[in-house]
């Protein structure tokens, strides 16, 4: 951890620890005549500042960070900007949707969980015991963020930015986050792929209690089929999470058959009406403990709101108020 290591001219894999299962994240730093970009920052922690300023001080050449950027809003990639900002005179680039998003669910933290929240739990199905630890835990995702900087530079898709001596090009994608930065760099044939495409892992994609009838496994799998479109079918990925990889269509079509063969397990465990919760079993391997639980009912009513807009379910609400999902 912490140690930069070379995977293509003038950019640098660096990698830092997360407190969680899933413990490590690679952050990217890219060379040029007269300074660093820093492509993502880890999350807030003594730890991982530790480990930044071991970097700062052995192995920037005496030279300074003048570019940072984020590729999306969560903490493990957005975690340190405010301060990386603050210890190097830089204005954060990212996208407007994420820097904003962030922004919002930075202000949950210290108030309780609204009641959209909790009816959003409830209608998935889990427990009393189970939303007691949900409400206890409400406004973590500000707490692993140190204060975001109050103004910002827009990155989109199709702009480009110069980094490590070349041009790159801005790919976003959806459905993970709602507006994900990937970097294409045709001359070196490489992609900073953040967390739109990963290795092993595949990536959380969820239904928020903000916005109920999202459906971002539609724009998931869109951004699948379009990166497949965008990038060179030998092009070297540099993911957020794993080893870096060749191979990227193949994984971005493994991506999409997973989806699918999960749409297709719901289809037909709701021949019987079932709820958020009793579908766990069909998309995770592993039992789904409180640590996890946000994320799997969101990922599973992903699922179900693309089938829902598909007219592949119908639901119906029980005197608890949880949702009951049939096939139609
Ligand atoms: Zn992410």
């Amino acid at each position: 951890m912490g140690q930069p290591m070379v995977v293509a001219d003038g950019v640098y894999w660096l990698r830092m620890p997360l407190p969680f299962s899933l413990n490590h994240i690679n952050l990217w730093l890219l060379e040029d005549n007269d300074g660093w970009t820093i492509v993502d920052t880890g999350i807030n922690t003594l730890a991982t500042k530790e480990l930044w300023q071991q970097v700062f001080d052995h192995h920037l050449k005496n030279k300074p960070v003048n570019q940072l950027i984020v590729t999306h809003l969560h903490p493990d990639h957005v975690g340190l900007a405010g301060w990386l900002c603050e210890v190097w005179q830089l204005e954060l680039q990212m996208s407007r949707t994420d820097y904003m998003a962030c922004r919002v669910l930075m202000s949950d933290t210290g108030k309780p969980a609204p009641k959209a929240a909790i009816d959003f739990y409830q209608r998935a199905g889990v427990s009393d015991e189970q939303l007691a630890v949900y409400k206890n835990k409400f406004g973590g995702y500000g707490k692993s963020i140190y204060p975001m900087p109050d103004s910002f530079i827009r990155l989109q898709d199709n702009d480009t930015v110069a980094m490590a001596g070349q041009q790159w090009h801005i790919i976003v994608g959806r459905g993970h986050a709602p507006e994900h930065l990937c970097f294409m760099c045709p001359a070196l044939n490489v992609l900073i792929a953040g967390d739109q495409l990963l290795p092993s892992i595949s990536s959380n994609v969820s239904v928020w209690p903000t916005e109920p009838h999202a459906n971002p496994l539609k724009d998931w799998l869109d951004s699948c089929a379009m990166l497949q479109q965008r990038i060179p079918a030998d092009v070297l990925v540099l993911p957020s999470h794993g080893q870096v990889f060749f191979g990227a269509h193949q994984r971005l079509q493994r991506l999409i058959d997973g989806h699918e063969k999960s749409l297709l397990k719901i289809i037909a465990a709701c021949s019987k009406p079932q709820r958020n919760v009793d579908l766990f079993s069909q998309l995770f391997r592993r039992p789904i403990t409180d640590d996890v639980l946000t994320l799997a009912v969101g990922e599973t009513q992903a699922h179900l709101n693309y089938l829902v807009t598909h007219n592949k379910l119908q639901t119906s609400t029980d005197d608890m108020g949880a949702n009951w999902y049939q096939t139609l």
